[in-house]
């Protein structure tokens, strides 16, 4: 048994995860809820239903980690092998347990179902390991030791895996008392990952606490900081420190922390000045207005929008000029018609109040490019009742999600920016700035 939890290990069991079938989700829920309680997660392993390669993966992590969490496998079928696995590595036997066994049929006498055989086996548990009761299902977890490492087996699926974590293992757990470990995030738009390191310089040092890194996702890049102290209110400080440095360095782009996302933080801003949103939108279809109300409370700015997708749609709807579209035309992707959008958005969207308008026409492929305007071409307008209206040209990168993703995240980006008081920062992505220039169709 382990005197410490200072370093956890945490085992995904299934072949349809090791096949790509199915995505391992508990591991990230567990290190996160592992590390939140200051145990610090140094491993994730993956392994199909064989019973060799899961006993060895328990022998190689019990070396590694003071504690390993394992999910899946504890199912009735011969393909659920946690419990010999783990007898396997501790050089231990099963034996059924009746306790185990009577809760299994408690379980299932009351949804009015019958033991079978194969519910039997889940009552078998290594002689010198611990059961575990599962509210929420028939699988027993189960909790023993692989050397000094204690060992955890828990439900694969996630409805039974969380509650039994959180009432079963977590009470077990003995994470470190002498150190406290917090994190925190914070997070930028509108710039590279390699430029947001670049001014945060010797803030990124292997060796400082807290240490501080930086992942870039779907055109945010979020500065991650780490800190280890011997108490929570010192390592809250030591963050508190950094993050006030981070804001400092990374000054605009920065728009939030945490849980927060770039269309809370617009809404946000948008709601304390008083401000009405409408959206038109063409290749996205729709995701930026999706985007913008999914945050709670966004009703207070958004207007409402228009998904002007076929070429008819932008001219009867917001009265984008046909010759604009037609033949020797720029095209329905051009500066012109983003503007023309935006412009006509904010007129259709007076009757509401609204006085900002977002526009996105661009080409998400595959099929539609052309030599000047490649596939991932994007061109995004912003019109305001009070400023020029301002188109800015992107090229995306990826297959039409990526780029329908990046086109609405870039909208709202480029919104930020003005909002933060940085309107002219090139964003991620623009290839040609062209602030200031207004469309035909105002
Ligand atoms: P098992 O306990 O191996 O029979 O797993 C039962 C089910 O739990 C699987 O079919 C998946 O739907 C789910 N599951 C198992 N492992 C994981 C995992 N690592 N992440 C998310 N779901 C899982
Ligand atoms: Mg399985």
């Amino acid at each position: 048994m382990a005197t410490e939890h200072r370093t956890a290990a945490i085992l995904a069991v299934g072949d349809e995860i090791v096949l790509g079938q199915s995505l391992d989700t508990n591991s990230r829920w567990l290190s996160q809820r592992l590390f939140d309680l200051g145990i610090v997660p140094v491993e994730h392993a993956t392994v199909g239903d064989d019973l060799g390669a899961h006993a060895a993966a328990f022998r190689r992590l019990a070396e590694r980690a003071d504690m390993v969490v394992c999910t899946g496998g504890l199912g009735p079928t011969a393909d659920d092998l946690t419990r010999a696995a783990l007898a396997g590595a501790s050089g231990d036997t099963l034996v059924e347990d009746a306790g185990a066994l009577a809760s299994i049929e408690a379980f299932l006498k009351e949804r009015g179902r019958a033991m079978s055989p194969l519910n039997r086996t889940q009552a078998r548990r290594p002689s010198r390991a611990a059961w575990l009761p599962n509210g929420h299902g028939t699988a027993p977890g189960l909790a023993g030791e692989v050397g000094a490492c204690d060992v955890f087996c828990i439900p694969g699926p996630p409805a039974e895996m969380r509650p039994m974590f959180e009432g079963h293992v977590r009470p077990r757990l003995k994470p470190p008392t002498d150190r406290a470990v917090r994190t925190r995030a914070l997070h930028c738009v509108g710039l590279g990952e390699s430029d947001l390191a670049d001014r945060l310089g010797s803030l990124m040092s292997r060796d400082r606490n807290p240490t501080v890194g930086t992942t870039a996702s779907g055109g945010v890049v979020s500065v991650r900081l780490r800190s280890v102290a011997p108490g929570e209110a010192e390592a809250e400080r030591l963050l508190d420190a950094d993050e006030h440095e981070v804001r400092r360095l990374a000054g605009p782009h920065l728009f939030g922390a945490d849980g927060e996302t770039i269309a809370g933080a617009v809404v946000g801003r948008l709601v304390a000045r008083g401000r009405g949103l409408v959206v038109a939108e063409s290749c996205t279809g729709g995701m930026l207005g999706a985007m913008v109300t999914q945050v709670p409370g966004s009703s207070a700015v958004f207007r409402g929008g228009w998904i002007v997708y076929d070429n008819r749609a932008k001219v009867a709807d917001l009265g984008v000029p046909g010759a604009l579209l037609g033949a020797g035309g720029p095209g329905a992707v051009s500066r012109e018609v983003a503007a023309a959008m935006a412009e006509g958005a904010l007129r259709h969207g007076r009757d509401r109040d609204a006085d900002t308008a977002l526009a996105i026409t661009g080409i998400a492929g595959p099929e539609g490019g052309s030599p000047d305007k490649p596939v991932g071409t994007v061109f995004v307008a912003l019109a305001r009742a009070d400023a020029a209206t301002d188109v800015r040209r992107f090229s995306m990168a990826g297959d039409r999600e990526s780029v329908r993703r990046w086109s609405a995240l870039s909208a709202l980006a480029m919104l930020w920016m003005h909002l933060a008081g940085a309107p002219a920062t090139r964003l991620l992505r623009e290839i040609e700035a062209t602030t200031g220039v207004s469309g035909t169709g105002a």
